[in-house]
């Protein structure tokens, strides 16, 4: 019925598509999401052993189901002399190996269920933009309403239900055709390509007309939009607007700031990532994360190959899908760092906090001693007066101690401007840096529309 209905010309097909958009989420995308959402409000208040009871019953399915259809992992299992039952607890899953890009792309026909016929799979490719893209599958049928349900429960720490329509304004690199912006469905896409001092003030004009319930963005997005209002003493007027919701990029100490006192509504920022292994939510209480447990098990591994125990230690995060049956992911090293806390919160929930995320592991500097910092340390920990004159800005790193700032500017950089970002740059490092600033007209995104603030020519790996 489904592909008959897509089949339609495009004047029969309107619509059917305008009635769509009047559902609910909770009506719209079917019972697959109707269910995850119902039993993650359920496992929401669960007390820490039952959450993990819950998690070992699952991954011991996985397991189960991978050693007897997948090619790889049956290999994995037997060259270590392993049968699943052997995975009695979350330690002993560390008997098995890492899951690493490298690995998936060298087996990927063997990392595919037998029992899946090719009509089922659907091919997800991540953006690449912190090394090569990576291929991969998942269950056609359900990925995209269960993986709604899990986003949607988040969501509703700042107010989203379900069981309405919300409109969104959303800001998060999507190829606008025509313009700076197009309507899809309830929701106003606007380009992410297109921000510069000339049309911002089209931007904002733009979400006031659409009064929006929610804002989707990219950080380094909205955080242009928040500086213009800020720098021009405006107040957006969009009365319905009840949050910001921003992902995919490592939000900002500096940007939670400025879009808080441009928007004066709550910023919610939540991690995830394409291969869907882990998803955090940040809790309505404070800006720590909560692990959603139902989703996978996660474990952050230190450098010395070990899980963290400390508050404040800082882990890689390697998860196992607890979902994905049609290609498994158990134990894939995302590259993402994570920083633990041992903290139980003031909310009433038991998943996993953690304190929020590093930013990329490729986000780091090498100086001239060959130590590496990270940009956070380099950057956003520090206070820079002249961080109010920036728009935006990018480094780049193409030789060991030294470095190209490129910025686009909101007012004209001075002498003394320009001197403040190259000292605290050298300070910050032990005179480890020369810099290089680089005044430019605007900062080339990546395909999927996000902004790069750093790009990471070295292997730092050799480092
Ligand atoms: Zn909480």
């Amino acid at each position: 019925m489904k592909q008959y209905i897509k089949k339609l010309p495009k004047e029969v097909l309107q619509p059917f598509k305008f009635v769509r958009d009047l559902v609910p989420d909770y009506y719209r995308y079917g019972k697959v999401f109707r269910n995850v959402y119902n039993e993650l409000e359920a496992c929401e208040k669960l007390a820490n052993f039952q959450h993990e009871e819950y998690q070992l019953k699952q991954l011991q399915n996985l397991l189960k189901y991978s050693y007897e259809n997948v090619n790889y992992y049956k290999k994995i299992f037997d060259e270590r002399n392993l049968k699943p039952d052997d995975i009695k607890s979350f330690k002993d899953l560390t008997k098995l190996p890492y899951l690493t890009k490298d690995i998936i792309r060298e087996n990927i026909d063997d990392l595919i269920s037998k029992n899946c016929s090719e009509k089922d799979l659907l091919y997800l490719t991540t953006g690449g933009s912190s090394g090569t893209p990576l291929g991969f599958y998942e269950d056609k049928k359900v990925a995209k309403s269960r993986e709604w349900a899990f986003t949607t429960h988040l969501w509703k720490r700042i107010g989203y239900d379900v069981r309405k329509c919300s409109r969104f304004v959303i800001l998060r690199g999507h190829n606008v055709k025509k313009g700076i912006s197009e309507y899809n469905g309830r929701n106003l896409i606007l380009s992410s390509y297109h921000l510069s001092d000339e049309n911002i003030g089209q931007y904002i004009a733009l979400i006031e007309k659409f009064n929006p319930d929610f804002i989707q963005a990219y950080p380094s997005s909205i955080d242009i939009l928040a500086k213009y209002l800020i720098e021009n003493g405006k107040t957006i007027h969009a009365n319905k607007l009840k949050g910001i919701i921003c992902a995919s990029e490592k939000l900002y100490d500096i940007q939670r700031i400025n879009i808080i006192e441009a928007f004066k509504v709550r910023v919610f920022s939540f991690y995830g990532h394409t291969e869907h292994c882990c998803i955090a939510g940040e809790c309505e209480k404070n800006n720590y994360y909560h692990i959603q447990s139902e989703y996978g098990v996660v474990e952050l591994i230190n450098d010395n190959n070990e899980q963290v125990k400390e508050e404040n230690e800082k882990g890689e995060i390697v998860a196992t899908n607890l979902n994905n049956y049609v290609m498994p992911f158990i134990r894939y090293k995302t590259g993402d760092i994570a920083i633990n806390s041992l903290s139980n919160c003031s909310c009433g929930r038991n998943y996993r906090l953690i304190k929020g995320l590093e930013g990329r592991e490729l986000e780091q500097i090498v100086t001239h001693s060959g130590a590496k910092v990270s940009l956070t340390a380099l950057i956003f920990a520090q206070h820079f007066y002249a961080f109010s004159k920036i728009q935006t800005m990018q480094l780049e790193q193409m030789e060991k101690g030294k470095i190209i700032v490129k910025i686009v500017e909101q007012q004209i950089l001075d002498q003394k401007d320009i001197s403040e970002i190259v000292n605290k740059l050298k300070i910050a490092t032990n005179d480890g840096l020369d810099v290089d600033i680089q005044i430019v007209r605007n900062i080339e995104r990546t395909k999927r529309g996000k902004h790069n603030f750093l790009l990471q020519h070295l292997n730092l790996k050799n480092y």
